[in-house]
């Protein structure tokens, strides 16, 4: 039996690098366009609403709602001893949506009802590398 592949991780570019430093500073940063005064995410060089350039970093509240998700108990190579995890997609407060993982709770659908009140945790999973998690809000500490 072959031991577990590590699990991927991500690889900052240009355009993200400013997101994955507020990960690992444990706070949640997204661009926001300065002309239509508008957050967005993905991290890109202009505001898909209405092209501009004119945008910057700024963090956000890291707090959010449950907007859908899947309980995989297949799971992706490196993260076999992870199921079952839940994939979702968060609604930030801010307005964009991202995808992460729900913790601090049991993954069953009764615990995840749909615009669950989140928030963000962080986990360290490399030197440089912190992942934005979310937890259901007031649910524990930082793990
Ligand atoms: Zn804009």
């Amino acid at each position: 039996m072959s031991a577990p592949r590590g699990k991927p991780l991500p690889q900052p570019t240009p355009e993200t690098a400013p997101y994955w430093e507020g990960c690992k500073a444990h706070e949640l940063r997204l661009q926001f366009c300065n002309d239509c005064q508008a957050f967005f995410f993905y991290p890109r060089i202009f505001c898909p609403r209405c092209l501009s350039e004119n945008v910057e970093w700024k963090p956000v509240s890291g707090k959010g709602t449950l907007h859908t998700y899947v309980i995989s108990a297949r799971p992706a190579p490196g993260f076999e001893n992870d199921v079952p995890y839940t994939i979702a997609i968060v609604k930030l407060d801010e307005g964009p949506h991202l995808m992460t993982n729900i913790v601090g709770v049991e993954q069953k659908p009764e615990n995840l009802p749909a615009g669950l009140p989140v928030e963000v945790v962080f986990e360290d999973v490399s030197d440089t590398i912190s992942l934005p998690k979310f937890q259901p809000a007031g649910a524990g500490r930082n793990a």
